[in-house]
C-alpha cells in the first residue's frame, strides 16, 4: 500500500551508475554518505568534488514526509506552483496536535474535534494532489516513515527535526523547512551545503541493561549540542551491525541533539531483517542486489581517521546506561555516576513521572524490553511508585504490542497508554498541577529536555533515558536508584532485584494491525476540493505575491533598525503563533516583535513615519501598507538564523517590506527571502549600517539591471535634506532573479506549469 517500489528501482538502477562518476571525480574510497549523496545530485549538479563544509549542491530527494503542524504552509504553498500532483513521493502524518490528558482514546477523539478544520484540509489537499494522508492515531511520522517508507540509499526530506530517524534503514533523511518542502514537490531541487563526516566507529556487542538509546546519549555527551552541526553522522563497524534496523533508528533520531545535519547507518542483515518484518521484503531483495553501494567502502572504514572529518569510537561491549540531562541532552551521566550527580546538584531524586515512547523509542524491541521489567514488577510485587505513560510511535506497533500482551502488563503495573502521537514529547501534555510550577523531576525515552518543554514548567527536571532505565526508575519511583547494582522493596518487605530487561527485536507472529489509519490519495484528484473555510482563523489560502513593477523602489520607508541578533525566532516568533502557521494574515502579528529597536532599545516598538507616534511592528507595517508605501527592515549580523521557517520570510513579503538589508544572512534564511520574491541584501561596508537614520525614506536603485554579482544602489534620504547612497550587495544568481521579477520563485513555477 505504501511504498513505491518503482520509485525504488528506478533509484537503485541509478545508484551504481552515479557513484561510478563520482568515484572518478573524487578519485578516493567513498564513505556511504558520499554514495548516497552523489546518486542524489540534481540534474543540473555538475558531478565535482565538492567541497565539504563550504560548496552548495543541489539534490534531487526521493521523497517528502510532513508532520501536521508543519505540512499545513508547505501545502498552502504548493497549492500555488500549479501543478496537478507532486513531483515526489509525499506523505502527511498528524501527530504533533493531539494533546494527551487522560488516556489514548478519549484523548485522539477530543483531538479530531478541536482541530477538525486543520484535519480536513490536510486530507482534502492531500487527497487533491497525489499525498499519502496518515490520520490522526496513525502514529508519529517518523515512525510511520520507518515502518513504511525509509529504504536503503535513499534520500528524503521531512518538515520536522527528527526526520533523520530514517537513517536508521541507511537512508539519507534531513528536516527542513515547508518551503523546502514544498519546492521538492513541485519538482525543483534541493539545495543543502555539501556536509562535514563524523565516523562513529562501533566495536563490540550490546548486552544487559544497555540499549542503543545509550549509543547516542553517549555521543551527544561527547560532542554536546554543537557539536555535529554542518555534519553528517556516519556509524560503521561491527557493533553497528549488531544493532536492530529501530535501535539504529533511535540513534539517527537523536542525533538532531547534536545539531547534526543527519546520521547515518550502512544496509546489513537486520536492515534486511526489518524491512521483511514490516512486508517489505521486494525492497531487501533489491538492496541485496546493490548491497556493496549501500555502505561505504572498506578502505573508508579500515582507515576511518583518513576520510571523516572527525573519528569517535564507542565499545558497545563496555557502554554503560545513561541517563542524561536535566535541561539539555547532552549532560551524559552514566548510570554508576548518576545517582551522585542527582545528590551533588541538589535535583528533585522523587521520580514524578517516567514516560516511554515517541518516535524516538517505541520499537516492538523497546516496548518489549520495557515490558519485561513491567512484569517483573507485578511478578516480584512491587508497586510502581512514578506514574508511568507508554507512546506507541504507531497503530501497526500499539496494535501489535498489544495483541502480544505487553499493554495488559504495562496497565497492571499501573501504566496508561496514550495516543500513537506526540502527545507529552511536544509539550502537548495537559500535565495536571504544571501551573503550580513546583520543582521535580521526570524522566522519558525522548530525544528533547529543554526546560518546559514536555509540560510548560520551567521547574520539571527532564532526563532523557533508554525506555528500559526510564521503566526501571518509574518502578523505583526514585532517580538515585540503579537498576543494575540496587534492590527495591516490594510490597511484602522483601528486597528483590530487577534481572535484566528481554526483548525481541521484532515480532515472532509477525507485525499486525486492523486499521492503519492510512488514506491513498484520488488516482485523479482534479474533482478534489480543498475544504477550507473563509471563516477560519487557523487556515487562509494563499494569494500570489505580485510581480515586480519593472521599476526602481522609490520612497520607501524604514520599518525597524534591527540591533544585535536577530533569528527566525525573533522575526516570527513560535509558542502560542503556531496556532495560525496555517494562516499568513493572523500569523503576521507576530512579525519582528522579538527584534531590539536601534533607537529605543525597545521591542515591538517602532516609529510610524506616517504619524511620528511609535507602535507595534506588525501594526506599523499594516499603516504603510494601508497607504500602499513599502519598507525595508535593516538587520545586523547573521540576521535570520535559527530554524528554517518560512513565515520568517513570507510575513514581511504579505504586509508589504520590499527589502532586508543587513551585515549578513544566515544562508537558508537569505534563500527563504529570495523564494518570497523579496530583496535580500547586504552593506558592502558593515560600517553603512550605523548611515541610516530613524526617519529616512529609502530608495534601491539599478533593479532595472539587476544581475548576477553586480551591487544595488541604497539612497537614504535624511529628515535634514541631507542623503548618503551606499552600495548593497546580494548573491542572487540568474534564476533567483527570475524569482524576484516574478514576485516569488512559485510563481515562476507556475507560470512554467
Ligand atoms: S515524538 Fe517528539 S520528537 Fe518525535 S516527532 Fe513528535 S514531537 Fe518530534
Amino acid at each position: 500500500m505504501a511504498f513505491d517500489i518503482e520509485m525504488i528501482k528506478e533509484v537503485y538502477a541509478q545508484t551504481p551508475v552515479r557513484i561510478a562518476a563520482a568515484r572518478k571525480v573524487v578519485g578516493k574510497p567513498l564513505t556511504l554518505t558520499e554514495k548516497i549523496l552523489y546518486a542524489h545530485l540534481s540534474e543540473g549538479a555538475a558531478s565535482q568534488a565538492f567541497k565539504r563544509g563550504t560548496s552548495y549542491v543541489d539534490f534531487q530527494p526521493d521523497r517528502v514526509a510532513m508532520q501536521d503542524a508543519t505540512a499545513q504552509m508547505a501545502l498552502l504553498q504548493f497549492m500555488q506552483a500549479g501543478r496537478s500532483q507532486v513531483a515526489v513521493p509525499s506523505t502527511v502524518h498528524c501527530d504533533h496536535l493531539i494533546q494527551a490528558e487522560i488516556g489514548a482514546d478519549k484523548d485522539l477523539s477530543k483531538a479530531k474535534d478541536k482541530n477538525k478544520e486543520v484535519y480536513d484540509f490536510l486530507a482534502s489537499v492531500s487527497n487533491k494532489y497525489g499525498i499519502g494522508f496518515w490520520k490522526p492515531g496513525a502514529g508519529i511520522i517518523h515512525q510511520v516513515v520507518l515502518e513504511n517508507y525509509a529504504f536503503p540509499g535513499g534520500m528524503m526530506i521531512g518538515t520536522d527535526s527528527h526526520t533523520p530517524n530514517a537513517g536508521g534503514l541507511g537512508m539519507i533523511a534531513i528536516g527542513v523547512g515547508g518551503a523546502d518542502a514544498c519546492d521538492v514537490m513541485a519538482g525543483l531541487p534541493w539545495e543543502l551545503k555539501f556536509p562535514k563526516l563524523i565516523g562513529v566507529k562501533l566495536t563490540g556487542k550490546l548486552s544487559g541493561w544497555t540499549a542503543a538509546k545509550d549509543v547516542i546519549l553517549k555521543v551527544a555527551g561527547i560532542l554536546t549540542v554543537k557539536g555535529g552541526t554542518g555534519a553528517i553522522v556516519e556509524y560503521f563497524g561491527e557493533g553497528a551491525r549488531s544493532l536492530s534496523a529501530t535501535g539504529k533508528g533511535t540513534i539517527c533520531n537523536m542525533g538532531a541533539e547534536i545539531g547534526a545535519t543527519t546520521s547515518i547507518f550502512g544496509y546489513d542483515e537486520k536492515s534486511a531483517a526489518y524491512l521483511s518484518g514490516t512486508g517489505r521484503s521486494d525492497i531487501a531483495e533489491l538492496a541485496n542486489g546493490i548491497a556493496e553501494h549501500l555502505t561505504g567502502d572498506p578502505e573508508v572504514y579500515a582507515q576511518p581517521e583518513l576520510y571523516f572529518d572527525q573519528v569517535i569510537e564507542i565499545n558497545l561491549s563496555e557502554l554503560e546506561p545513561h541517563v542524561n540531562g536535566p535541561f539539555t541532552p547532552d549532560l551524559a551521566w552514566p548510570i554508576s555516576k548518576f545517582a551522585a550527580a542527582v545528590r551533588e546538584n541538589g535535583w528533585p531524586a522523587k521520580l514524578d513521572v517516567g514516560l516511554i515512547g515517541s518516535c524516538t523509542n517505541s520499537s516492538y524491541e523497546d516496548i518489549s524490553r520495557a515490558a519485561s521489567l513491567a512484569q517483573q514488577a507485578v511478578d516480584k510485587k512491587l508497586v510502581a511508585k512514578s506514574e508511568y505513560t507508554i507512546t506507541p510511535g504507531s497503530e501497526q506497533v500499539r496494535f501489535t504490542v498489544a495483541r502480544d500482551g505487553f499493554l495488559d502488563t504495562f496497565d497492571k503495573m499501573g501504566g496508561v497508554v496514550l495516543a500513537n502521537a506526540c502527545g507529552p514529547c511536544i509539550g502537548q501534555w495537559a500535565r495536571h498541577g504544571a501551573e503550580k510550577q513546583e520543582r521535580n523531576s521526570i524522566i522519558t525515552s525522548f530525544n528533547r529536555n529543554f526546560a518546559k518543554r514536555a509540560d510548560g514548567n520551567p521547574n520539571t527536571h527532564s532526563f532523557v533515558a533508554s525506555p528500559e532505565i526510564v521503566t526501571a526508575l518509574a518502578i523505583a519511583g526514585d532517580l538515585t536508584f540503579n537498576p543494575l547494582t540496587d534492590t527495591l522493596t516490594n510490597s511484602e518487605g522483601n528486597q528483590v532485584r530487577l534481572e535484566e530487561p528481554r526483548g525481541l527485536e521484532l515480532p515472532t507472529k509477525g507485525f499486525a494491525v486492523e486499521d492503519a489509519g492510512y488514506q491513498a490519495p484520488a488516482a485523479d484528484g482534479s474533482a478534489v476540493q480543498v475544504l477550507v473555510a473563509p471563516t477560519s482563523d487557523r487556515l487562509q489560502l494563499l494569494d500570489s505575491f505580485a510581480a515586480w513593477e519593472g521599476v526602481d523602489l522609490k520612497g520607501l520607508k524604514l520599518l525597524i533598525k534591527a540591533k544585535g541578533k536577530c533569528t527566525t525566532d525573533h522575526i516570527s516568533m513560535a509558542g502560542p503563533w503556531l496556532k495560525y502557521r496555517g494562516h499568513l494574515d493572523n500569523i503576521s502579528n507576530n512579525m519582528l516583535i522579538g527584534a531590539v529597536n536601534a533607537y529605543n532599545d525597545a521591542t515591538n516598538s517602532v516609529k510610524n513615519q506616517l504619524t511620528g507616534a511609535y507602535g507595534e511592528v506588525p501594526a506599523t507595517q499594516r499603516a504603510y501598507k494601508a497607504a500602499g508605501i513599502g519598507s525595508i527592515v535593516v538587520g545586523d549580523e547573521n540576521y535570520g538564523e535559527g530554524s528554517s521557517r518560512e513565515h520568517a520570510a513570507m510575513e514581511p513579503r504579505f504586509l508589504g517590506v520590499r527589502a532586508i538589508l543587513v551585515k549578513s544572512f544566515a544562508r537558508i534564511h537569505e534563500t527563504n527571502l529570495k523564494k518570497q520574491g523579496m530583496l535580500a541584501l547586504t552593506f558592502a561596508n558593515p560600517a553603512d549600517y550605523d548611515l541610516i537614520q530613524e526617519n529616512d525614506v529609502i530608495d534601491i536603485v539599478g533593479l532595472t539591471s539587476f544581475a548576477p554579482g553586480k551591487p544595488l544602489e541604497v539612497v537614504f534620504h535624511h529628515a535634514d535634506g541631507t542623503h548618503d547612497k551606499i552600495a548593497a550587495n546580494h548573491t542572487y544568481n540568474q534564476g533567483q532573479i527570475e524569482w524576484f521579477k516574478a514576485g516569488s520563485a512559485l510563481n515562476l513555477i507556475e507560470v512554467k506549469a
